[in-house]
């Protein structure tokens, strides 16, 4: 089989994606699958739908045109904001939008005339990790106007933590939501069906047993595809961290010293490797590369070390020769995985 390749593991995401959602549903919290990380395949879409998630989101309008070109059925959210450009594709095939800008929410409401639909849209409020968000003093007037747009319906309000800064959601940011959102229907009438709280980062605070007030949905991606949480990276109870296996083949395998010699300066990617000598080691070269997946993010088996990465090349220490030809696995953080699923060098492999 041709390498490097990703090996899905469609039944243990299936797994991970029941489990969360029934833990969540415990908690009066329903799971949005996000799909981005994944490209918006149609495999593991479906396979989060019949896990029981609620809808999908995907922060790419193309990946959303994928799932909808394969027929994935399903209510698909864009969860970053429309780009002005993209607003007539985004109408065409996302149900709803997470917004921040009234000139996109104007925008959409123009194509959404044109194409004779009804767009749905969340508005985002910011709180405190400074990414995307409506700061939650201009929250109510931005709702205001949002009402005012023809074929634009508002379907809810959200935030999202812990991706720029790493501001943890807790019991004070999530209360927070859950006041603006009983305040909106307080002067509108109730009208917010979705009260998005966050991340896989949410889930600590989710399952904490904490009051969860308002907060009915959170969009899961990075804890149903690697099975763990992204604030400390601490594999979640219950869950399979190993759905999807990297498989890269050896192409040289020799004893060579652990030092460079020569005058050493930058190397490929502008760092500096400090090396300790440590004389002659095994040293095996993978056809891999940063090309095809963020090598830190690689987790090696035991036995092997990382030593480094270029364009095309990672170069592993072992405590055994790796012949020429060896096919080695390695599991993958987020970063890598990302990688890997949009290079075009690595092949998909998906197992039911
Ligand atoms: C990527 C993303 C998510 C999913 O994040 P995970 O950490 O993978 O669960 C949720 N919401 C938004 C807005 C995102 O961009």
């Amino acid at each position: 089989m041709s390498a490097p390749r990703l090996e899905i593991d469609l039944a243990k995401i299936e797994h991970n994606a029941r489990t969360l959602v029934k833990r969540l549903a415990a908690r009066g919290i329903s799971v949005t699958g996000v799909t981005k990380a994944s490209l918006g395949s149609p495999e593991i879409a479906t396979a989060l739908l019949n896990a029981g998630v609620g809808g999908l989101g995907d922060s790419r309008i193309e990946n959303i045109e994928t799932m909808r070109g394969a027929q994935v059925a399903a209510s698909m959210t864009l969860i970053r904001s429309p780009m002005l450009s993209q607003a007539e594709r985004v109408v065409a095939h996302a149900d709803i939008s997470f917004n921040t800008e009234l000139d996109v929410i104007s925008e959409l409401s123009l194509a959404a005339q044109k194409a004779q639909r009804t767009h749905g849209v969340v508005l985002m409020v910011e709180l405190g990790d400074l990414r995307e968000g409506i700061m939650s003093r201009d929250l109510v007037s931005a709702v205001r106007e949002t009402l005012g747009f023809p074929n634009i319906q508002l379907k809810g309000i959200g935030t999202n933590l812990a991706c720029r800064c790493g501001v943890s959601p807790d019991t004070n940011n999530m209360a927070e939501l859950s006041a603006l959102a009983d305040s909106i229907d307080a002067i509108f009438g109730p009208m917010l069906s979705i009260v998005s709280g966050g991340n896989s980062a949410n889930l600590e605070w989710a399952l904490s047993g904490a009051d969860t007030g308002r907060i009915n949905d959170l969009r899961l991606g990075e804890a149903l595809l690697l099975g763990c949480e992204p604030l400390q990276r601490q594999p979640i109870e219950g869950l399979f961290t190993d759905a999807f296996t990297l498989i890269a083949e050896v192409i040289e395998s020799k004893h060579k010293p652990s030092q460079p010699w020569g005058e050493v300066g930058q190397n490929a990617f502008g760092e500096v490797t400090p090396i300790t000598n440590r004389g002659d080691i095994s040293q095996t070269v993978l056809a891999v590369g940063q090309q095809d997946v963020d090598p830190s993010g690689l987790q090696t088996p035991p036995g092997i070390e990382f030593l480094g990465a270029s364009s095309d090349h990672l170069i592993v220490e072992s405590e055994h020769c790796l012949p020429v030809g060896a096919e080695i696995s390695f599991q993958l953080n987020y970063s890598a995985l990302v990688r890997a699923m949009t290079s075009p060098f690595v092949t998909k492999v998906v197992n039911t």
